[in-house]
């Protein structure tokens, strides 16, 4: 009798324990609209590029950990702690500045990667076990907290744009950049099942961004049953073969190791800084002799790349197919690199397919569009970045799937007849070379959906609100089926960033204009007209007029502070040094201006000499 109660009340206890789980359990299948057969629109999924997710490091149990403020800390790209790096650094940097030779700089510096970077560092399968976790949305705009919402619109500001796509619609993958790519390409593909069910929704569309277009990439060859789920797929800047940054950097193919270089233009050529911080950098960087410096700077990319970036799949993936081979045979040989050499050869394989695997979606009747970028030269990190067209950051035959461009600041040659190789382009008399005779994308293999933006830096793309424009019609209509259904949006346009005139035309219009001149009130509300006509007209790319006479207006009243971009004093000390002294760091000099004078008088006086004898 006992035993019986026994088991009775381990029944009901089983059953109390069951019944809520199994109701909270199916929540990620849970249907969540009321989406019938009859519904207009389609949910979307968006596939952020390198950067563009949230990634923080946790504690030992997988808990977020916090900073001071209570914010969690990125592990994007590196997890920094100043004190630990001081720790680390401080005092080989001191010794080595007195002796003016390396003393366990080069050691400490590697250290400070190591615990940095560490955080991403994959193990020898490919999988990072380290203490990060990717901060996930697997639900729509609709249930997303205000916090999750201020991390989504932080990577792409969502909240500044509108689209008829309802927020229950719309969905944001997130990934670790530096994650097992494999994995990645295979939790997208759970994830849009999700949003089939969460939906009710039988097909979705992708909008993969530049890093995300290798995840497609991979997807698409992995899982080809994702067809079916697929009604349209949006890239916009899309990383389909690789970064040629990578390609550089992973050959040994790199230009700051290059003392001539790194004193003399790297820094402006990079554009990462302004001209006068750039000279300033390359006067302090004489702070140390330059073999000392070099050959730290050396040793810390060899332990980026050799450690860190070359065990990421992720990182393998944004390697062009065309440097795979080599950059594989150098840091992928060795046995113990067997199981990401694997998973590497894999995507390797995907990449190949990339362009034959979109022409499948075509062939599907999925409608697919692209958004490049060009005329904005590559950063100049690799010894490739001025040999071909890009966007700063990946060349243009990457993301424009294959057309065909001058470099940036040429034009196509002289007769130049456009390629019409595209299997793509309904009409042949399609004129598909840009009006700045640059590109002609009747090679790129979708001539007729793919919209190319002059001048627009990758890294920027987000700022550019006409490119968001486009998306957010895409995934809400499906007026658009190619690059002359608007006239809004033409198949060339101009890249920018609004981000300076939208700043300053709400400065502009906070301005009490009562409290003006008649004069400076009719020059405010010109340049306010001018800047908002050039703001609502997508086809003005250049928006530095609007700009100037907003700056000039305001400056006039005095709202802003006039900028100084005047030259200041270091670019002219910095190329008379690398003319005097070459590379050689401050110390080195007394030793080289003694060589300088004494060096006539030395052949003076053998001069005199041949000249008695
Ligand atoms: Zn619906
Ligand atoms: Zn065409």
């Amino acid at each position: 009798m006992k035993k019986t109660l026994k088991k009775a009340l381990a029944l009901i206890l089983c059953f109390a324990l069951l019944v809520p789980a199994a109701v909270l359990g199916v929540s990620a299948a849970e249907k969540k609209t009321d989406c019938g057969d009859d519904c207009e629109f389609y949910p979307t999924i968006i596939i952020p590029g390198l950067g563009q997710s949230s990634v923080c490091v946790t504690d030992d149990d997988g808990e977020f950990l916090l900073d001071k403020d209570g914010k969690k800390i990125s592990a994007f790209p590196a997890y920094i702690q100043i004190g630990d790096i001081i720790k680390k650094a401080a005092l080989p940097l001191i010794l080595s500045l007195l002796t003016q030779s390396d003393r366990g700089l080069s050691d400490a510096i590697k250290e400070v990667i190591r615990s940095c970077f560490g955080i991403n560092q994959a193990d020898l399968k490919a999988q990072i076990v380290t203490n990060v976790k990717v901060e996930k949305f697997p639900y729509s705009f609709a249930e997303c907290s205000e916090y999750d919402m201020s991390v989504i619109n932080s990577h792409i500001p969502f909240n500044k744009y509108h689209t008829d796509l309802p927020y229950d619609h719309l969905y944001y993958f997130t990934y670790n950049s530096f994650g097992n790519h494999i994995d990645t390409a295979l939790e997208l593909y759970d994830y849009i099942q999700m949003v089939k069910e969460q939906t009710g929704h039988d097909k979705v569309n992708i909008v993969p961004i530049s890093q995300g277009g290798t995840i497609a990439s991979a997807m698409f060859q992995y899982k080809p049953e994702i067809y079916d789920d697929l009604h349209k797929v949006i890239f916009i800047v899309p990383c389909l073969d690789g970064s040629t940054i990578i390609g550089d950097v992973f050959n040994d193919r790199v230009n700051f190791l290059n003392p001539e270089y790194l004193y003399n233009g790297f820094f402006e050529e990079s554009r990462l800084v302004d001209k006068n911080t750039a000279k300033l950098i390359e006067v302090v960087a004489r702070i140390l002799p330059d073999d000392v410096l070099v050959g730290a700077l050396s040793e810390a990319v060899d332990v980026l790349v050799g450690e860190i970036m070359t065990r990421s799949t992720s990182m393998w993936a944004m390697c062009p197919s065309g440097d795979y081979p080599t950059a594989r045979e150098k840091y992928l040989s060795a046995p113990e690199m067997a199981e990401i050499r694997k998973q590497t050869d894999q995507y390797y394989q995907a990449q190949l397919n990339s362009r034959a695997n979109i022409q499948k979606l075509v062939d599907k009747g999925i409608q697919v569009f692209n958004v490049a970028q060009y005329d904005y030269a590559m950063i100049n990190v690799g010894e490739s970045w001025n040999t071909e067209n890009g966007d700063y950051i990946i060349q243009l035959d990457s993301t424009s799937m294959g057309a065909y461009a001058a470099n940036c600041g040429e034009t196509l040659p002289e007769g130049y007849q456009q390629a019409n190789t595209s299997p793509n382009c309904s009409d042949p008399t399609h004129n598909h070379i840009s009006p700045d005779n640059v590109v002609d994308a009747s090679a790129g293999l979708l001539p007729d959906s793919t919209w190319y933006f002059d001048g627009q830096r990758h890294d920027l793309t987000q700022h550019n609100d006409v490119i968001l424009e486009i998306a957010f019609e895409l995934i809400a209509h499906d007026d658009i089926t190619d690059v002359y259904s608007d006239e809004r949006f033409p198949q060339f346009l101009s890249g920018r960033d609004v981000r300076a005139i939208e700043g300053l035309l709400e400065q502009a219009k906070e301005v009490d204009a009562s409290s003006l001149s008649a004069e400076d009130a009719a020059a405010l509300n010109a340049a306010i007209a001018k800047a908002e006509a050039d703001l609502a007209d997508s086809t003005s790319g250049d928006l530095s007029k609007a700009v100037d006479g907003l700056t000039d207006i305001l400056v006039k009243i005095g709202v802003v502070e006039p900028v100084d971009t005047s030259d200041n004093i270091f670019t002219k000390i910095s190329p008379a040094l690398f003319n005097l002294f070459g590379s050689n760091g401050f110390s080195e000099m007394p030793k080289l201006i003694l060589n300088m004078l004494i060096k006539p008088i030395y052949e003076t006086i053998n001069s005199i000499i041949a000249a008695i004898v």
